[in-house]
């Protein structure tokens, strides 16, 4: 459902993809992870066109990623970041109806429904008229999953989705998005959390400098990692 070809990028002189092949497949979970600066961020950002490729490919569902066919690829793929990123000046139900109904052209009350089943499943309804100042980080982040989730994606990304949460916050999330996980939602997943990843991960991948150094099952990523720098990095984060 996502495949990379050959994908570059360069910031200036500055290459921060070096020649990406890599490719997902429907339903696949896949954990990205590796040092600061290896391009983890740049890598998915590619995806829903957050960024631009310099060379190569890059498909979504086979349709190349360009500035022509951005509309349709956002439409497949959603995205939660470290920051949430919700509207301060809406409702948490505000924050989930406005793309559908701004962008789907959904009825009012179809969205609100539709908005209530997914805070329902991130287990957060009663918080729905509240601001998100109101509630605390692990909260807001679920907001966050069911705000993308109201699109109805056919791919999430996460980008780090824990690394801003107080410690026993980051369980709330991670469960919600193991649950995501059991409906067969494609992912891409940028996270240090390597419980999560061995329970939820089909596939690790490791980067650093720019290149996909290791891509292995979790049972073999963390118990006999082929390349030193693998090593090195495991060694550092477990
Ligand atoms: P982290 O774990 O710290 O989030 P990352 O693996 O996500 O790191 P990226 O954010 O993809 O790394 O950045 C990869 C490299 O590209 C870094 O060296 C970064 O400094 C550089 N970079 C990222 N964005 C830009 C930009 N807009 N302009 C110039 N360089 C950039
Ligand atoms: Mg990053």
């Amino acid at each position: 459902i996502i495949r990379f070809e050959g994908v570059s990028k360069h910031y200036d002189s500055f290459q921060v993809l070096k020649g990406i092949d890599f490719a997902v497949a429907r339903g696949e979970r896949v954990v990205v992870c590796g040092p600061s600066g290896s391009g983890k961020s740049t890598l998915i950002r590619c995806i829903n066109g957050l960024e631009t490729i310099g060379g190569g490919t890059l498909t979504v569902d086979g349709i190349p990623v360009t500035e022509k066919t951005l509309p349709k690829v956002r439409a497949r793929v959603g995205m939660v970041f470290q920051q949430f990123n919700l509207f301060p000046h809406l409702t948490v139900l505000d924050n989930l109806t406005l793309g559908p109904i701004r962008a789907r052209g959904m009825p009012r009350a179809r969205a609100r429904e539709a908005a209530m089943r997914y805070l329902e499943r991130v287990r957060i309804a009663e918080q729905a008229d509240k601001f998100p100042r109101q509630l605390s980080g692990g909260q807001q982040q679920r907001v966050a999953i069911a705000r993308s989730l109201c699109m109805e994606p056919e791919i999430m990304l996460f980008d780090e989705p824990t690394s801003a949460l107080d410690p026993e916050m980051i369980s709330e999330v991670l469960d919600v998005m193991t649950g995501l996980a059991q409906t067969g939602m494609t992912m891409v997943v940028v996270t240090h959390e390597m419980g999560f990843a061995r329970k939820v991960a089909d596939r690790m991948v490791f980067m650093d400098h720019g290149e996909i150094v290791e891509t292995a099952p979790p049972e073999d990523f963390f118990t006999a990692p082929r390349s030193q720098r693998c090593r090195d990095f495991l060694d550092k984060i477990l």
